[in-house]
């Protein structure tokens, strides 16, 4: 059997790309979804801790990296967080928000917006399949050909491409599809993890371990090797066993991990402070003020109005009491307070990512259609491509818009 579409995976991207090829279809077309997984939508399961944040309140281009931003507003443009929260509505899935700025389904269960997903997919029409990989893609001039893991041969007039990148291998997702996009043609920025906690050198990991389980609220700046910023935000920071965590190191992630990536042997430096101070003057100025309000109290005491304790008393170490301290240890002092640099060694890999940084190149793909510019007849979407968001919502949004996109346009293909 010919297929006029087969949409190859079936996450965030896959499934909405399968609803909206439906929708424009009205069963005038033969429309297959397949994933390589037992059951599809893993990810989505597992995302926002359980609850899935289906997007955010406000979403631009700068909440991502990767390829041009010109495309990114494109696409989010053609299907915005507001289509979003309609179309979430429209299939039964009622949405929160909270005051952080994400939506989440008033259920609290990512379950509620993956099964809403796949019985729209079955309502309109379009066959689900589990458990079919896709090994090889191969286009003739008149089909695609699909070579699934067990042998079988597919065959569809149009392929949709939404097989997401490396990140949480386990869920399906492996880089396989990264892979399969490239020997068909396409250039492949080179992938690395991103939203992803951090590992630090063996001369910070006692630190670590004391401080596991801390939490804060910290700016984090990541700097290249020259200096220049590459990112400054502040968000909540976990220490760990093993590093950093929580929102405010997994959003740094991308930016050091690139760095490395494409300046091997120049690391950037990471550095956590104290959000309040804007820089080491001003900390060293409100340190000076405690001095005269009460000289003596412990640096350790005066830290952790800003800091957990256990984390002032690492900062001050034993130093004496604050009207105690010379000029030169008040002023390291606050230039650990604005921001303490953390000896990052790497991260936890993509089986702990979130997203993955890189992917097929953006500018290889019609942002009106999301066709190939490199194969015709083949549509991409979603995660593969190289575009991720911070966290927030912004990769589902990625996600649905890029879907929305790419279903729409292959199924209008076929029916003109
Ligand atoms: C733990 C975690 C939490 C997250 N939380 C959030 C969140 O709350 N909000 C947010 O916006 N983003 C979140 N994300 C990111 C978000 O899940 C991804 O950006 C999004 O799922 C990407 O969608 P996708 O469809 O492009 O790729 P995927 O979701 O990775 O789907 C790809 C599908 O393709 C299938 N596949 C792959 N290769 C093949 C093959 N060869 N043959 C057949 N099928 C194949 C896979 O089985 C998979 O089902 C989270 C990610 C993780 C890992």
């Amino acid at each position: 059997m010919i297929h006029d579409i087969i949409i190859v995976g079936a996450g965030a991207a896959g499934l909405a790309a399968a609803i909206f090829a439906g929708e424009r279809a009205r069963g005038r077309l033969r429309i297959l979804l397949v994933d390589g997984a037992k059951k599809p939508g893993a990810k989505i399961l597992v995302s926002g801790g359980g609850r899935c944040n289906v997007t955010n309140e406000t979403v631009v281009p700068s909440d991502y990296w990767g390829g041009s931003p010109v495309i990114i507003r494109n696409v989010l443009r053609s299907f915005d967080e507001r289509q979003t929260l309609a179309w979430m509505k429209s299939i039964g899935v009622e949405l929160k928000l909270e005051p952080t700025g994400k939506y989440f389904p008033v259920t609290d269960s990512a379950r509620t917006v993956l099964d809403a997903l796949i019985a729209r997919v079955s309502e309109v029409r379009v066959g689900l399949r589990s458990q079919v990989r896709i090994k090889e893609i191969a286009f003739t001039s008149e089909l695609a050909e699909l070579t699934t893991a067990s042998g079988d041969m597919l065959r569809a007039r149009r392929v949709i491409v939404a097989m997401g990148g490396a990140a949480l291998p386990k869920s399906g997702s492996d880089g396989a599809g990264i892979a399969m996009l490239r020997s068909l043609g396409h250039g492949i920025v080179p992938i690395t993890p991103a939203l992803v906690p951090l590992t630090v050198a063996s001369d910070q990991v006692e630190l670590c371990r004391e401080l596991s389980g801390v939490t804060l609220d910290a700016r984090v700046i990541v700097k290249d090797a020259t200096g220049r910023k590459l990112h400054d935000r502040v968000d909540s920071l976990l220490f760990t066993h093993f590093g950093i965590s929580g929102p405010a190191a997994l959003n740094a992630s991308r930016h050091w991990l690139r760095e490395e990536h494409d300046n091997p042997g120049k690391p950037a430096v990471l550095t956590i402070g104290a959000p309040q101070f804007a820089s080491g003057d001003d900390a060293d100025a409100w340190l000076m003020q405690r001095g005269k309000d009460n000289p003596r109290r412990h640096a350790a005491n005066v830290l952790s109005e800003i800091f957990p304790d256990r984390l002032a008393t690492s900062l001050a170490g034993d130093l004496p009491e604050i009207g105690k301290l010379t000029r030169g240890q008040r002023r390291t002092l606050a230039e650990k307070v604005h921001g303490f640099t953390i000896h990052v060694s790497g991260s936890r890999g993509f089986s702990f990512a979130e997203t993955t940084a890189g992917g097929v190149e953006l500018d290889e793909v019609n942002f009106r259609t999301m066709e190939s510019r490199r194969v015709p007849r083949l549509h991409i979407c979603g995660e593969i491509l190289d575009v991720d968001g911070r966290i927030g919502g912004f990769n589902f949004q990625w996600a649905w818009a890029s879907g929305h996109v790419a279903g729409t346009a292959a199924a209008a293909a076929l029916i003109q």
